[in-house]
């Protein structure tokens, strides 16, 4: 079986003194596992986390394996690096990448999303938002779509000052009231993105990764 798309290498580890197991977030195909041959031992064309560019997958059963050739056109981490606030955005955008999403299931959106991310956060003065943004459309691809343009319980589209824990919807101060202490309160922040991401989690038997609650835990 072969697969073949454009992506982002979202994940490497060593496997062995030689060869890395990648994580590739891919246009096409969606999020691909695979070996990538020579990773760690290449003194050229490296293999780095954060780089765009054209892969091939290739796995003698459909359930094996595969080995990835990659040829990387871009690394879009780059100017990240160099702004440390942006790359913890970066680290924890690609570890709930690699936690959450199911493989081989595209998700486009989410894919032009992460390239925008990356773009964004290369040169933005507000990386909160630019990563808030990102998070709130994983959370829409998993289930939790937010929608906080009227309240889910009368429709009304003012005075929406919560939101649903269960929905993900936008509640009004009036249908709020009896409800108080089980909403959260509005404005969408890191915060409560993150418990919408835990929930998934625990649906899925997964933990949120490290550089995700890092970020709540630095406050930044
Ligand atoms: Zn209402």
């Amino acid at each position: 079986m072969k697969l073949e798309s454009i992506g982002i290498l979202v994940a490497l580890r060593p496997f062995d003194e030689k060869n890395a197991i990648a994580h590739i977030l891919t246009r096409d195909c969606g999020l691909m596992t695979g070996m990538l041959r020579g990773a760690i031992t290449t003194k050229t064309n490296k293999p780095l986390v954060g780089q765009i560019g054209s892969m091939t997958w290739n796995a003698r059963l459909d359930s094996a394996l595969g080995v990835f050739h990659w040829e990387s056109e871009k690394n879009l981490a780059v100017p990240i690096m160099m702004n440390s606030l942006a790359l913890s955005y970066m680290n924890a955008a690609f570890d709930l990448i690699c936690t959450m999403l199911p493989e081989r299931e595209p998700y486009i959106n989410l894919y032009n999303g992460t390239v925008k991310l990356l773009n964004d956060l290369s040169d933005t003065t507000d990386a909160y938002s630019e990563y808030l943004k990102w998070e709130i459309e994983l959370l829409g691809e998993l289930g939790y779509a937010m929608d906080l343009s009227h309240c889910s319980g009368c429709g009304k589209t003012s005075d929406l000052h919560y939101i649903s824990p269960k929905t993900a919807r936008a509640v009004c101060d009036n249908c709020a009231a009896p409800y108080l202490a089980q909403l959260y309160k509005m404005p969408v922040t890191l915060d409560i993105t993150l418990k919408f991401l835990e929930k998934i989690c625990t649906t899925q038997g997964a933990r949120v990764p490290n550089a995700r609650i890092f970020l709540n835990n630095k406050k930044i």
